[in-house]
C-alpha cells in the first residue's frame, strides 16, 4: 500500500510513519515529492489492518495496491477457471462461449419444456427458470417453489440441458442443490454473507450476480467468500447496475468483463435482459458481451413474453433467441472462440 502524507507534514511525521510500517512486518520506501511525501509499505499486507497508519498524523490516505481478494484474484491463480456444469459437463470459462436461456420464472409445465427445447436447438447448455422469485413487491408472483424446481429437472432429464435457478435463503440451499445443477445467487443477495458461505459448502457451481450497486471488488469479495468456504467453482454475471439512466432498467457495464478477466480467474457471463429491461435491446447486448470477451450469456426466453408472469418486457421469443443465436456464433468466430 501507498501512504500519501498531507502537504506541510515534518520529517518527525514521516519517520513515525515509517516505525509505524516497520512494526507492522513491512518494509518501507519514502518518496519525497514536490508537494507531496508518500511512504511506500512493501510485503504481503493483505492482513494489515491500514486504519492504524491512515490514523497517524499527517497521513492524508492509505491507498491499497495488491487487491484485498486473493483466491479470487489472477495475482494467485494465473490461468483462467473452467467450470464445468449440468449432466453433459459442459464448459464455462474456456474457448467455447456457454449460453444459458429460459424464462424469468417457472410458470408451468408446458412453458419450460416448450422453452428447453427450443434453446437447446438454437445451441444453449443451460436452462435458466426462477422457482424462488426475489420480487420488489410481496403482492408479486413469488414463484412456483419446489414443484418448480421438479419442472427443471425434467426439463433437463428431456433436453440434457444443465439447470440454473435461484437459491435465495440458507434454508433453500439443500433443497434447490438437490434440483439444480447450477445454484443463482440473485443481485439482492450478494453480500448476503450468510448465503455465500452456505453455498460455499456445497458441490454446486454458484453463478453469483453482481449487486445492483456494488463495486467490482465488492463483487470479488463476494466470489471470495464462497471460495473460501470450499467452493471454487463460481461463475460471476454482471446483470447491470443502478445509475441515473431511465431509458434502461439497469446499465449494463460491459467493461466490468475486461476489468474481471484482468483481476480474476473466474469466469464472466453477462445478463443483458436485466442489463437492460429491454427485449429489442437484448440482442445487440448479447453480441457486445461476447466481443468484449464475456465467457457466455445468460438470457430470458419466454414462448409469449406478452403474458410472462415475470420480466416480459425483457424477455426475447424463441424465434429471436434461435436468430441471435446464429448472430452470436459470427461475432463468437470473430474473437477467437466458439459457440
Ligand atoms: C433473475 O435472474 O431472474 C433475477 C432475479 O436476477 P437479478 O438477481 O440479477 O435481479
Ligand atoms: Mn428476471
Amino acid at each position: 500500500m501507498i501512504v500519501v502524507m498531507k502537504p506541510g507534514c515534518t520529517p518527525a511525521d514521516v519517520q513515525h510513519v515509517v516505525d509505524l510500517v516497520r512494526q507492522l512486518g513491512l518494509r518501507d520506501h519514502v518518496i519525497v515529492g514536490t508537494d507531496r511525501t508518500v511512504i511506500a509499505a512493501i510485503g504481503d499486507k493483505r492482513t494489515v489492518d491500514k486504519g492504524a497508519i491512515e490514523s497517524a498524523p499527517m497521513v492524508d490516505r492509505v491507498v491499497p495496491i495488491l487487491a484485498p481478494y486473493k483466491v479470487a484474484s489472477r495475482e494467485v491463480k494465473r490461468e483462467p477457471s473452467v467450470i464445468r456444469i449440468g449432466p453433459s459437463g459442459a464448459e464455462i470459462g474456456g474457448r467455447k462461449i456457454g449460453v444459458i436461456a429460459g424464462p424469468c420464472s417457472v410458470e408451468s409445465e408446458e412453458q419450460i419444456l416448450t422453452t428447453a427445447r427450443a434453446v437447446r436447438a438454437a445451441g444453449a447448455i443451460g436452462l435458466r427458470g426462477g422457482a424462488f422469485k426475489p420480487r420488489t413487491n410481496p403482492y408479486a408472483f413469488q414463484g412456483l417453489g419446489e414443484s418448480g424446481l421438479k419442472l427443471l429437472a425434467a426439463a433437463r432429464e428431456q433436453t440434457g440441458l444443465a439447470v440454473v435457478t435461484e437459491v435465495m435463503s440458507i434454508d433453500q440451499v439443500d433443497l434447490v442443490a438437490e434440483y439444480a445443477d447450477v445454484l443463482q445467487i440473485g443481485a439482492r443477495n450478494m453480500q448476503n454473507f450468510n448465503l455465500l458461505r452456505a453455498v460455499g459448502a456445497c458441490e454446486k457451481p454458484v453463478l453469483l450476480k453482481r449487486g445492483m450497486v456494488a463495486s467490482l471488488e465488492e463483487f470479488l469479495l463476494a466470489a471470495e467468500y464462497i471460495i473460501n468456504a470450499g467452493n471454487p467453482h463460481v461463475i460471476l454475471c454482471e446483470r447491470g447496475i443502478r445509475t441515473c439512466e431511465e431509458y434502461v432498467r439497469n446499465t449494463l457495464a460491459l467493461a466490468v468483463v475486461p476489468a474481471v478477466k484482468r483481476e480474476s480467474h473466474l469466469p464472466i457471463l453477462v445478463d443483458p435482459s436485466h442489463g437492460t429491461g429491454h427485449a429489442y435491446m437484448v440482442p445487440a447486448m448479447c453480441k457486445a458481451a461476447i466481443a468484449a470477451g464475456a465467457d457466455g450469456i445468460i438470457v430470458e426466453v419466454h414462448p409469449d413474453p406478452q403474458h410472462a408472469l415475470t420480466d416480459g418486457a425483457q424477455s426475447i421469443t424463441h424465434d429471436t433467441f434461435a436468430q441471435t443465436m446464429q448472430e452470436l456464433a459470427a461475432v463468437a468466430h470473430a474473437v477467437g472462440r466458439s459457440i
